[in-house]
């Protein structure tokens, strides 16, 4: 059987590091180990319109820019197909007859929708086409006939769902569908990476991202206002990292020489979270460290932007309205 991705993201916005972490670091590294067959990367247009009906300009000037931010992270055309959701109309199709074979309380039940109703306030007013979107998704996977797909964890009750219609499909009209296998980074905090305002999840539509087409000053001004342990008031508080974002994101991007580059008094991550648990270290040494650590790595990302010093893209196209 061929081996093939298929994975994508919505256009509603530049993509942050979350994205980076948890699915397009992953996706590069897919692609170049040379495992698959094939590989889609789904710009996913008319899924990003479910909850934008009222902005389909957003939608249609982020769709250059999503494909921007690939080519910047290293996917590479030769290897991987790009496609736009919407130039494949018989997505939509399939989604129609899909719909047949789940139930609403299917759908109230996965856990990703409801959050997502919840935090874009939609309550009753919740568009229909937003709450169908888990059946459209597993159109776009089961077309592809994708045997993995790489997401963040966020993403896995879209993929049970998936695979749940599959079972039904395969059961009703013969085996005919594949049941997909999810990829999940192996790292524990790239699975969610929170927002820099403390909320569990980093969002393009949420308006808490660190994005990866950001100027290294503006980065920098984002990391030393991000929210952090709200008990570790003085700096010889005792404080906590589990669900600190600040120490999150360490786990997420630091590496060894990282601390003997910046921070050689420490000898690594796990003497940092001793030291600031027992109290003693203050949360301004932890961000400058943290602000050094992204720009090392998100450098290679935008060389040229940064060492030109281009001004930044117009606030629409990096914060997503909410
Ligand atoms: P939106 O808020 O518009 O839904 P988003 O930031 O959630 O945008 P998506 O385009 O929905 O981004 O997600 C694309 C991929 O990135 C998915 O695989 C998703 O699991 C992953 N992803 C998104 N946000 C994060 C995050 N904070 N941490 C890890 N992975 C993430
Ligand atoms: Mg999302």
């Amino acid at each position: 059987m061929k081996q093939i991705i298929l994975t994508g993201d919505r256009p509603t916005g530049r993509l942050h590091v979350g994205h980076y972490v948890g699915s397009l670091k992953e996706r590069v590294r897919l692609q170049n180990e040379g495992r698959y067959d094939e590989i889609y990367i789904m710009i996913a247009d008319a899924q990003a319109l479910t909850d934008n009906a009222e902005h389909p300009e957003k939608v249609r000037k982020n769709i250059l820019n999503v494909a921007l931010d690939y080519l910047a992270c290293g996917l590479d055309p030769e290897k991987c197909t790009f496609l736009i959701q919407s130039m494949v109309p018989e997505l939509t199709e399939l989604t129609f007859y899909y719909m047949n074979l789940v139930t609403v309380s299917r759908v109230q039940r996965n856990p990703t929708v409801k959050s997502e109703i919840q935090q874009r306030n939609f309550e009753a007013s919740v568009p229909v086409g937003f709450f169908c979107y888990p059946i459209s998704q597993a159109a776009d996977i089961t077309a592809f006939r994708a045997t993995a797909v790489p997401v963040g964890e966020d993403q896995l009750p879209m993929l049970e769902q998936c695979r749940e219609i599959v079972r039904s499909f395969n059961r009703v009209y013969g085996e005919t569908l594949i049941e997909p296998e999810v990829v999940l980074p192996k790292n524990q905090a790239c699975l969610r990476l929170p927002g820099i305002d403390g909320r569990e999840k980093m969002g393009k539509s949420l308006g808490n991202c660190i994005y990866l087409s950001e100027r290294p000053e503006d980065i920098k001004t984002k990391v030393m206002s991000m929210y952090t342990d709200p008990t570790h008031l003085r700096r010889e508080d005792p404080g906590h990292t589990k669900d600190n974002p600040v120490f999150i994101y360490l786990e997420a991007f630091c590496r060894p020489e990282h601390f003997a580059e910046f921070l050689p008094e420490y000898s690594g991550l796990d003497e940092l979270k001793a030291h600031y648990e027992r109290g003693g270290l203050g949360d301004v040494t932890v961000k400058k460290f943290l602000n050094h650590v992204l720009q090392t790595e998100l450098r290679p990302i935008h060389p040229a932007a940064r060492k030109r010093g281009k001004p930044p893209p117009p606030p629409s196209a990096t914060c997503a309205t909410p």
